[in-house]
């Protein structure tokens, strides 16, 4: 099988793989697609630490063909997504139950194999069955939204808030999606790009905006910073109301720095609260998906070949309608 594989950063490279064997403990999942992220670019440039060699792809969905010992209640020809963070179970953290900061966690896609080829062994602790009715092709939203569920977990929204969500990429627009479910009364798309402003009214913003337009004026009880950008860090800061709190979302580089006003921090009794990655959240994810409230459709983007996923995880050819993802044609015949 040809499988998108890290090898170090700036080389990422299509390989010719076996169709591995479960061990004890993994599930072998014929994959039927898998979503890329913003994850895999930084993995593919070295500022997010991948293991040299792993298959990418932790955003994935398929069925199980191959049950390896010790598995019980999954059986053969499940449909099922995939939370791709495995907990050491043993370290304070995991512990003092906060598995998804387990100090020796593991990701499937970061630093064991992944999605991006047509078959991967997976522990089968990780794998949810898919509620009836949901695509596997949809399913990989799954896992970003899971994320961005623990995220607005972590917010404590209140219904009848304002909220407003710098950068409209997968997770903004699920944001979007979300705080509208939560009762939020105005919800503020803010992007420069504007085919991601269109996307954010279709997902149920209020109104949407320019970053220079959001830095006038704008007063939120709650400010998402999904953009990954340290530029929108500030303006999402000083959009805050009293009482506000600032959700860090977006994925930065170690070295980025940001310049915060403490004094405002103090007068406004503001708070910063961030969100990794979502401990036990993929089966609400998987629901939200099943049940419309995060509409698929609008978030599935650019169905791209292996190559073409080479190369956009690379940052090299077009742009993409996010979420760019693989599909993987199989024969009904199990390997
Ligand atoms: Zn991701
Ligand atoms: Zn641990």
């Amino acid at each position: 099988m040809k499988a998108l594989v890290y090898k170090q950063p700036g080389d990422v490279r299509i390989e010719e793989r076996e169709i591995p064997a479960p061990k004890p403990g993994e599930a072998l999942i014929r994959v039927a697609a898998a979503g890329l992220c913003g994850t895999d670019r930084h993995i593919a440039d070295g500022s997010y630490r991948g293991a040299p060699g792993i298959v990418l792809g932790h955003e994935l969905a398929g069925v199980v063909v191959e049950v390896g010992s010790g598995v019980r209640d999954l059986t053969v020809g499940t449909a099922v997504g995939v939370d791709p963070n495995l907990a050491c179970r043993a370290c304070e953290r995991c512990r003092a139950g906060k598995p998804h900061l387990c100090a020796n966690a593991q990701a499937v896609g970061v630093t064991r194999d992944g999605g991006l080829a047509p078959y991967v062994c997976v522990p089968a602790e990780l794998l949810a069955p898919l509620p009836a009715g949901l695509s596997p092709v949809h399913a990989i939203l799954g896992e970003p939204l899971s994320c961005v569920v623990h995220a607005l977990d972590r917010a404590e929204i209140k219904p009848g808030g304002r909220a407003a969500v710098w950068g409209l990429g997968t997770a903004g627009i699920m944001m979007i999606q979300l705080l509208k479910a939560l009762g939020q009364t105005r919800i503020v798309g803010v992007s420069h790009h504007e085919d991601h402003r269109r996307l954010a009214l279709r997902a149920g913003a209020t109104e949407v905006m320019t970053q220079e337009e959001a830095r006038i004026g704008l007063e939120v009880d709650l400010a998402v910073e999904a953009s990954g950008s340290p530029s929108a860090f500030g303006p999402a800061f000083d959009a805050l109301a009293p009482g506000g709190t600032l959700l860090v979302y977006g994925v930065m580089n170690p070295e980025d720095t940001v310049a915060l006003k403490p004094e405002a921090m103090f007068r406004k009794e503001l708070r910063i609260v961030a969100s990794y990655v979502g401990p036990s959240t993929l089966d609400r994810a998987l629901s939200l998906l099943s049940a419309g409230t995060v509409d698929a459709e609008l978030l599935l983007g650019d169905r791209l070949s292996l190559g073409e996923a080479r190369e956009w995880v690379l940052k090299q050819g077009p742009r993409r309608k996010a979420k760019a993802h693989v599909i993987f044609e199989h024969e009904e015949a199990m390997p």
